[in-house]
């Protein structure tokens, strides 16, 4: 139910075909989710002022919430490359291209198959999925839409209930708040550091038409794991009440809790829209 804020990139070819994995079980992670440190104890795993776990996998593996995944050389590659180009009419007949992060074709397609900020709901957990890898015409699009395409997926909920943190799949350390206020209507977004192979990647999680805020939700303050940051609602969606849950992948170079206004964590040149499956974890 939000506008994405565009602009235009430079074309570039789409990804290769689907492969096939094999997957391992990571030992149980030693010491994660220290976030204390000293100059010593890091062992040379340090991330701004924080000190890192230990990895659970090998350098050339993916973790996927404790699965380790080979990569391989053609992975590694693949990584660098996964960012895919797609673009879209909008209704004004202007074409806007735009850069984002389909799904891994390794990954289940079934969104029952993740968690969520919030609990399911009449047995459904997605009533609009991301549609950004879509072609122009399959995209979401409507007479009351502003805009085209859905970067996020709307999960129902009643009026008021706890929306949590979700920690996302090789998630490192806590995530943070990096805005609470209005953006799709009441919002609040997280930052998450996620591993991925030998990689650090920052992704934004935005959490949009929420009821109210939790007090605890502040800029700059770390949030646990199922903490409640806020109340499901239909602030800046009026009279559909759901969660609006959106992953954005944070441009290298970019720190977003430096970005102002708001509204600028959601461009182009900040973030790009990201699959959320390819982080959520599974039930
Ligand atoms: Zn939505």
């Amino acid at each position: 139910m939000i506008p994405l804020l565009l602009v235009p990139v430079a074309w570039m070819p789409t990804r290769a075909a689907e492969r096939t994995v094999t997957v391992t079980t990571a030992p149980s992670p030693n010491n994660a989710r220290t976030t204390t440190d000293t100059a010593d104890d890091c062992a040379g795993r340090r991330y701004g002022a924080r000190c890192l776990p230990p990895p659970r996998c090998a350098r050339d593996e993916l973790d996927l919430d404790g699965l380790c995944v080979p990569t391989g050389a053609a992975m590694e590659e693949d990584r660098s490359a996964s960012l895919e180009t797609n673009a879209h009419v909008d209704r004004a007949g202007r074409r806007v291209v735009y850069e984002h992060l389909p799904r891994r074709p390794e990954l289940p397609a079934d969104y029952d198959r993740y968690v969520y900020p919030v609990e399911p709901w009449g047995g459904h957990t997605v009533t609009s999925g991301y549609d950004l890898d879509r072609r122009d015409e399959a995209q979401r699009r409507g007479q009351t839409l502003r805009a085209v395409g859905h970067g996020g997926v709307d999960l129902p909920q009643e009026r008021g209930a706890p929306v949590r943190v979700v920690s996302l799949r090789g998630e490192v350390g806590e995530p943070e708040v990096v805005f609470a206020g209005e953006l799709f209507g009441n919002t609040v977004v997280l930052r998450h550091v996620v591993r991925e192979g030998a990689a650090l990647q920052t992704y934004l999680a935005l959490h949009g038409h929420l009821q109210s805020i939790a007090t605890e939700a502040v800029k700059g303050v770390t949030v646990r794991p199922g903490a409640t940051i806020g109340f499901v609602g239909d602030s800046g969606a009026l009279g559909v009440v759901h969660l609006h849950y959106e992953v954005r992948l944070v441009r290298q170079g970019v720190d977003p809790m430096r970005v102002e206004p708001a509204q600028s964590l959601v461009g182009q040149e900040v973030s790009v829209p990201c699959d959320p499956r390819n982080v959520l974890p599974f039930r």
